[in-house]
């Protein structure tokens, strides 16, 4: 199958996820004359923020420019790791032994943060620590896998073992890769459950959710702050940024600061029990170790694959995607090539200059973003640290506080070098490094 035959008669082009979990339809409200704390974007970020700062007493209200959560937290491939994507030497030698220490720590806790914030707050959301397997894309990848995980810093060591290729069929039913490694306490869940589950609970707290509200402009107002959205204008204490890979020109300083690139991803149609127990016999979350990485799974009931990666050298649209997608998953499983795409669709992430994700409060404004495409945990993690910043809490320090977030002469949030870096990174991934 090629081109645009690869699409199921019924394509859509929404995330699999709101076929289950439709965009929630909450009342228009006006916004309010003021508020203790004024959230800006409704995914994991703002939501988990607004959590805090509702249940710390505080009258807060989340602005939506589009319906709630329709960000990366409704559309993402639900696979949660550690998310910092450095090592802790290169960490160590950028800044310094402890801070690199705290930083590999931040990751952990974040993904140990979902588990139990699922289990504290009883979110039916599919979550399962399925574990990953990441595998090697040419042998010298595997070789440095496995020199990593022998020598892992004291004290931060995770659960993980090699598998090498001759095993490499009870992990995956592919011969492209040269084995990989297993990270046993990698998660995966529904993530428009996830954020539906946290919706739920910050309304419950309290929490005033008003979609179709962009914020428009943010001033300063005596001690605190004035925040013209559609439909009106809110007095505010404090004001949280959660808008990641969707921040526009609100705050230019912010939008100098994070690069949206797009992520795109598809599900397949129904497969049969047999061929998926052969394909991915573990249900674990697959990434490779490509710079250009593929990451894939079997959806929740395990009936379908979702295929992500990114696919072109300049954004593109679901229809487009979606054909080299599935190209590309039909390489990896020549058994499925057969298997049509029955949703094709994309995202914003938010990478940054240091491939680092960034929190803190400038002048005043707090903020959270730059999770750099890994943020199922990271984002609700550091938007509870957040939240517990707004409150002045002792518990909302966090080991990327004071990191310097930084920019580059040239950048007003227009990528214009994201072609060639796709381009560099895709030879990169081709010569065997
Ligand atoms: C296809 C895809 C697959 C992914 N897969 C994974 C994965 O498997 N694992 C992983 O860890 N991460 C993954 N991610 C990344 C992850 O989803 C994000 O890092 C995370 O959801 C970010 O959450 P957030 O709340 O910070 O931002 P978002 O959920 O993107 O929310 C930002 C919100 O801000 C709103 N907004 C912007 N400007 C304004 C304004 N002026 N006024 C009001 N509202 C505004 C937007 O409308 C948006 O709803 C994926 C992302 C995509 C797109």
């Amino acid at each position: 199958m090629t081109g645009t035959n690869v699409f199921a008669d019924d394509l859509k082009l929404t995330p699999y996820w709101w076929d289950d979990v439709p965009r929630p339809a909450l009342p228009q409200t006006p916004p309010p004359a003021k508020a203790d704390v004024v959230v800006i974007g409704s995914g994991y970020t703002g939501l988990a923020a607004a959590l805090q700062t509702a249940r710390g007493g505080r009258h807060t209200v989340v602005l939506d420019a589009q319906d709630a959560g329709f960000g990366c937290s409704t559309r993402n491939g639900g696979q949660i790791s550690t998310s910092v994507k450095h090592g802790y030497a290169a960490l160590a030698r950028r800044f310094g032994a402890q801070p690199a220490f705290r930083l590999v720590r931040e990751g952990q806790n974040s993904l140990a943060w979902v588990g139990a914030f699922v289990k504290d707050e009883g979110i039916d959301c599919d979550f399962r620590i399925s574990g990953r397997f990441h595998a090697a894309h040419n042998p010298a990848r595997y070789e440095a896998l496995a020199q990593a995980l022998a020598s892992q810093p004291k004290g931060l060591e995770t659960a993980a073992h090699m598998v090498p290729r001759a095993e490499q069929s009870s992990e995956l039913g592919s011969d492209i890769y040269y084995g990989g490694i297993v990270h046993e306490q990698h998660a995966s869940v529904h993530p428009a459950r996830f954020h539906q589950g946290m919706l739920d609970r910050a309304v419950q707290a309290g929490v005033g959710i008003i979609p179709h509200c962009a914020a428009t402009a943010i001033d300063r107002d005596g001690v605190g702050f004035r925040v013209a959205c559609a439909g009106g204008s809110i007095a505010a204490r404090n004001v949280v940024v959660a808008t990641n890979g969707y921040t526009g020109p609100l705050i230019p300083w912010l939008r100098r600061r994070v690069i949206p690139i797009g992520s795109y991803i598809i599900a397949t149609e129904q497969i049969p029990p047999a061929t998926m127990a052969r394909l991915m016999p573990r249900g674990r979350v697959v990434s490779d170790t490509r710079k250009v990485v593929y990451y894939y799974r079997p959806s929740p009931d395990n009936r379908r694959i979702l295929f992500g990666g990114r696919v072109s050298y300049k954004e593109t649209d679901p229809r487009r995607s979606g054909p080299p997608l599935h190209a590309e998953m039909a390489r990896i499983f020549p058994d499925i090539r057969d298997v049509r795409i029955s949703h094709s669709w994309a995202g914003f992430v938010a990478y940054t200059f240091d491939e680092m994700m960034h929190l803190g409060n400038r002048d005043g404004l707090f903020y959270a973003m730059g999770y750099c495409g890994s943020g199922v945990g990271m984002a609700g993690y550091l938007g509870t640290r957040i939240g517990q910043q707004v409150l002045g809490l002792p518990e909302g320090a966090t080991g990327f506080d004071n990191l310097p977030f930084e920019s580059r002469p040239y950048y007003w949030g227009n990528p214009w070098f994201l072609a060639p870096s796709v381009a560099w990174y895709r030879w990169i991934d081709r010569s065997g490094h």
